[in-house]
């Protein structure tokens, strides 16, 4: 009986490892991972991706330009707080009763302003908020926020980016952000030349833990992306 008889083909014997070539070109020093000879398309498509440090040195259509196609960016900015209001955040200036708190800075103390020029800048790999805008000279003494945000959406353009979508969120034990938080997007959204729905944001209490929780300060992350023009 043969293996015809039982529907079963045989394979040819396995091809030699010895004509297996290593591709330093995809992926780089670490170019101890092996591609079949010969390649396909497809077997390249899929592995990859996932066998070298940075995708640019791929040979994939999508993956030839110099420039990569998005770029995320991450910002984190806290500040002290002191007693008597304002507090600003994203641009907007948050009243509150006579117990208010104000965030303590050199410039206007923005911190989520802060931690989105550093995301912007960090998206494209920039200097950040504290090498550009140090917080010791003269002229930024007070300054709004808004110009430092301005300054790394230039950058980002100049790169050649678009910003795509923001996501953020505020760290504040006090005051209640809630109220607040749909004119932050709005005011983030002017800045940025971005429909609202492109501008995430919550807030979160520090459940009355570390320097957050008790009220002594306040802090903001955000994450951008960045699409190519
Ligand atoms: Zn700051």
């Amino acid at each position: 009986m043969t293996t015809e008889v039982l529907g079963v083909r045989n394979h040819p014997p396995a091809k030699s490892h010895t004509n297996v070539a290593k591709r330093p070109d995809i992926f780089g020093d670490a170019g101890s991972f092996a591609l079949p000879q010969p390649s396909t398309r497809a077997i390249r498509r899929v592995f990859a991706p996932f066998s070298t440090s940075c995708y640019r040195n791929a040979e994939l259509p999508l993956m030839s330009s110099p420039s990569p196609p998005f770029r995320i960016g991450l910002g984190y900015d806290s500040h002290r707080l002191g007693p008597g209001g304002p507090l600003r955040i994203g641009g907007i200036d948050i009243e509150q009763a006579s117990d208010g708190v104000h965030a303590i800075g050199h410039s206007d103390a923005d911190v989520l302003l802060h931690a989105l020029t550093d995301a912007l800048l960090g998206a494209i790999a920039a200097a950040d908020i504290g090498r550009l805008f140090p917080d010791d000279a003269e002229v930024n003494r007070g300054r709004d926020s808004r110009d430092f945000v301005a300054a790394a959406i230039e950058k980002v353009h100049e790169t050649g980016y678009a910003i795509g979508n923001v996501d953020a969120v505020i760290l504040a034990q006090r005051p209640k952000m809630a109220p607040h938080i749909d004119d932050m997007r709005n005011a983030v959204a002017s800045m940025l030349g971005c429909p609202i729905d492109s501008i995430g944001l919550k807030a979160k209490t520090g459940e009355g833990v570390d320097a957050v929780g008790r009220s002594e300060a306040i802090a903001a992350r955000v994450i951008v992306m960045l699409i190519r023009n």
